[in-house]
């Protein structure tokens, strides 16, 4: 999850404008574009609607924000609302009827953790929240937890796959499932947004959540272009997008924990607890946001020998990979998406 506009929110913006944020979006527009912003999930999205008029620009965008927030609080992974409601009826062992959002993403997430071989894995909440990664101020600081925790937190073998769904209700055969859709949830929230977008007539959108893009429709006479950051600074190339797709990026370099010179990133290999270091950032290009978010994510928990697999076992053609050593990796079907910055090149993965 990229967060530098979030950073950039929290270093621009004084407390007091960050709160009246969240209540209303920030508007403005010129002749072909109207943009609005909105603090949620962490993070600064940026919705840009092209030739649309005042009236209906805003009428969406007061919708979007009423959206917005209603995922923002129901889907939080931490936070009580009524995602902590289904992860205590889970650790208690009851049935509990939910929102029709919450048992999409369990069925998302359950189709994504088989495909990925369970790397993407969003039942791991309690050993995300062991880590301290239950947080949005990072770096954060001190030793991992102990091995012995790890363990223990590892011992219910947690797995979306232990969830029955009917109709709305749901309950876990598993009382060690805890459900942390941070890796779904943003890609999910744009899926949506994409639809309300479509749905208001509007034929060119594009909407940028902290990095995580989502396009809608196309430009005129030309590709929508996405920029890679290298995750080591500056850029790392470019994606061209010649109609609405998903561009979401998962990286190792923004949000971890830190002790005695090491650094534990924020995403955690569910098989074995532990936090992944070889992988800098992955960027993927997919029709759904809730697709490309969690295979990102996925990918980043992925060997190198194993990357081309599980992309295709997920279904995901266009990928692009970072490695620690700033090392840039393309499939074959991003390759003839990507362009590499000056002086920057990328090898061809066959
Ligand atoms: P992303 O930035 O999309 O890769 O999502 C990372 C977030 O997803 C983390 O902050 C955790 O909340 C959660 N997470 C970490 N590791 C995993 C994993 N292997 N599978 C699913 N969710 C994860
Ligand atoms: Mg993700």
């Amino acid at each position: 999850m990229n967060d530098w506009a979030a950073d950039r929110a929290r270093a621009v913006l004084p407390s007091v404008l960050l709160s009246w944020l969240l209540a209303l979006p920030l508007a403005c527009s010129d002749s072909s574009h109207t943009t609005a912003e909105f603090f949620v999930f962490g993070t600064l999205v940026e919705v840009q609607l092209f030739d649309t008029d005042h009236d209906r620009a805003q009428g969406l965008f007061a919708s979007l924000q009423e959206e917005f927030q209603r995922m923002h609080h129901q889907w939080h992974a931490w936070e009580p609302g009524e995602l902590s409601r289904v992860n205590d009826a889970f650790r208690a062992g009851d049935s509990i009827e939910t929102t029709p959002d919450i048992v999409e993403l369990v069925r998302l997430s359950q189709h994504m953790e088989k495909r990925s071989g369970g790397r993407f894995n969003p039942a791991i909440g309690a050993l995300i929240s062991l880590w301290g990664f239950h947080t949005s101020e990072f770096p954060i600081f001190g030793p991992p937890p102990r091995d012995s925790d790890i363990e223990s937190a590892l011992k219910g073998n947690p797995s979306t796959l232990d969830i029955a769904i009917n109709g709305r209700e749901l309950h876990s055969a598993n009382n060690s499932v805890q459900l942390d859709f941070g890796a779904i949830a943003k890609g999910y929230a744009l899926d949506i947004a994409a639809e309300m977008i479509l749905a208001a007539d509007i034929e060119a959108a594009i909407v940028n959540a902290g990095g995580d893009m989502m396009t809608i429709g196309s430009l005129p006479g030309r590709p929508w272009k996405i920029a890679v950051r290298d995750p080591l600074g500056g850029l790392a190339g470019s994606i061209d997008i010649a109609s609405g797709a998903a561009v979401f990026t998962s990286g190792n370099y923004q949000r971890f924990r830190e002790h005695a010179d090491e650094r534990y990133p924020h995403i955690i290999d569910p098989r074995t607890g532990w936090p992944v270091q070889e992988i800098a950032s992955v960027t993927v290009v997919a029709d759904y946001g809730a697709v490309a978010d969690a295979a990102a994510t996925a990918l980043m928990v992925t060997d190198s020998s194993e990357w081309l697999r599980i992309a295709e076992n997920i279904g995901i053609e266009a990928f692009l990979v970072i490695d620690e050593s700033g090392q840039i990796y393309a499939s074959d079907t991003m390759s003839e998406l990507f362009t590499p910055a000056e002086g920057r090149d990328y090898r061809l993965l066959d």
